[in-house]
């Protein structure tokens, strides 16, 4: 299957949409004060804080609003960074820790509010569950609820011992403790970037969708190429992650495309459903290759598992996911698999978010390494701000460093895979 694609992949999340609008493609030559390319979280989340500041702002996307990884996802709207809290104090001291901890925990918050805001109905819930298969773990869940309720003073996360893990989710597969944290939440992924979409339009910027950017200067002002019209914009906004191919180099060599495959069941009952996920949570395990899962809003069981680092999928999708969700709940062999997909994870050497400048007037977002749900609509406020004049959290995330690829675009796969490869045998022994 290739993966780029005018229309949307067949997903639960198409087939359960929100109206989808169809937008116009760019075919004339216009200026405008900010050029965002990109019309995921980072890039819409970008249009509406600019918008909202004054500035006139176009948006190009190669695809279709929230087609990339936006569109796709698990829906887990987790608190902190793909990090837990003990290894950013590690790895970046106290003092950065707890900023970063901050800017993840407004990460969250910006979800909420701008939902509750644009009024999106995308089927927010609180609740996400970490757990794991192996009772060496417990300890680790301990700590971890325990660092972040005292030295955090965050008290939504609670440790569960390993019975109240399995009346919770019934499965065979988690068997030591974890933790429950209230803070979290889960919501229809799709819908939410078509809301965001249809929010940043009301405020008067110009989404222009099959209008892919084939090329772009770093002058000022920037001319922004795609192959039916141009753009001269005095700002430019990169917001491609793991979408970005060749447009800039710069910003490919600092992250991996890595493919992640999610499936739907058909709707199940209401007390199957309650006697997979009680409280109807999102979780997700501690694997390297992560398991994760949480109920559609009509009962259907929407599982991620599984990863590859090509450029195709692999052909049977609802075969090759359905393993690890049968791995987790055997008792569903006989539940029919309604849609399977996939999506780009842009993820960076360190697992932390890369958000800056390039040039002056040239800023991006990228790399939330799985984590984007909640990092990458903060990115956008952030750049919005520095745009605007306030660049204190982006100096903040820019305070962490983030490694390039040894090899660089060309080179970077072959030793990424063998990572990986030791990484899953890990997860199997
Ligand atoms: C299967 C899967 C599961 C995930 N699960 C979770 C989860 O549960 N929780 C979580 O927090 N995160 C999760 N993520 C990650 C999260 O979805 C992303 O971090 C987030 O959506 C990134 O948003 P973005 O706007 O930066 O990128 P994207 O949504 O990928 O948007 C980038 C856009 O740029 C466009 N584009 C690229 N190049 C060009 C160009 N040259 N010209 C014009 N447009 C261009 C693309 O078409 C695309 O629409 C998951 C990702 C995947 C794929």
């Amino acid at each position: 299957m290739p993966l780029t694609e005018t229309h949307y992949p067949d997903s639960y999340y198409y087939h359960s949409a929100n109206q989808i609008k169809d937008r116009p493609y760019l075919q004339e030559d216009i200026k405008t004060e900010v050029c965002i390319i990109g019309a995921g979280y980072t890039g819409l989340l970008s249009a509406i804080n600019l918008a909202e500041k004054g500035y006139k702002v176009v948006v190009l996307e190669s695809n279709r609003v929230g087609w990339g990884a936006s569109g796709r996802n698990g829906g887990q709207v987790g608190s902190g960074h793909n990090k837990k809290i003990h290894e950013l104090e590690k790895d970046y001291g106290e003092s950065l820790a707890r900023d970063l901890w901050n800017l993840s925990e407004e990460a969250k918050s910006v979800v909420q509010e701008r939902i509750k805001l644009h009024k999106i109905n995308c089927d927010l819930k609180q609740g996400n569950a970490s757990v794991s298969n192996d009772p060496n773990d417990d300890r680790m869940h301990r700590d971890y609820v325990e660092k972040l309720n005292s030295d955090y003073d965050y008290k939504l996360i609670r440790y569960m011992d390993s019975s109240e893990v399995s009346e919770m989710f019934h499965s065979p597969f988690f068997n030591g403790g974890g933790s429950l944290d209230m803070g979290g939440m889960h919501l229809h992924p799709l819908n939410y970037a078509l809301g965001l979409a249809d929010a940043a339009e009301k405020l008067g910027v110009t989404i222009y969708e099959q209008s892919k950017v084939i090329s772009y200067t770093k002058s000022e002002p920037s001319l922004i190429k795609t192959n039916k019209g141009n753009v001269t914009a005095k700002i430019v906004v990169l917001a491609c992650n793991a979408y970005l191919e060749k447009l800039e180099r710069k910003l490919a060599v600092k992250i991996m495309p890595v493919n992640n495959f999610i499936l739907a069941t058909e709707p199940l009952s209401k007390e199957d459903a309650r006697y997979i996920n009680r409280d109807d949570v999102c979780v997700h395990d501690n694997k390297f290759h992560v398991h994760y899962f949480r109920m559609s809003q009509d009962n259907r069981l929407l599982f991620g598992g599984g990863e590859n680092y090509t450029r195709t999928y692999p052909k049977d999708l609802k075969s090759y996911v359905r393993k690890p969700m049968l791995d987790v709940f055997p008792h569903l062999s006989k539940t029919a698999i309604d849609y399977a997909w996939g999506g780009t994870i842009g993820v960076t050497v360190n697992r932390m978010t890369h958000i800056g400048r390039l040039e002056k007037n040239i800023y991006f977002s990228q790399g939330y390494s799985g984590h984007g749900v909640a990092l990458a609509s903060l990115a956008g406020t952030i750049i919005a701000e520095a745009i605007d004049g306030e660049a204190t959290k982006m100096d903040i995330f820019g305070k962490v460093k983030i490694p390039t690829y040894p090899g660089g675009t060309l080179l970077r796969w072959p030793g990424f895979y063998l990572g990986m490869l030791y990484y899953s045998l890990r997860d199997r022994l």
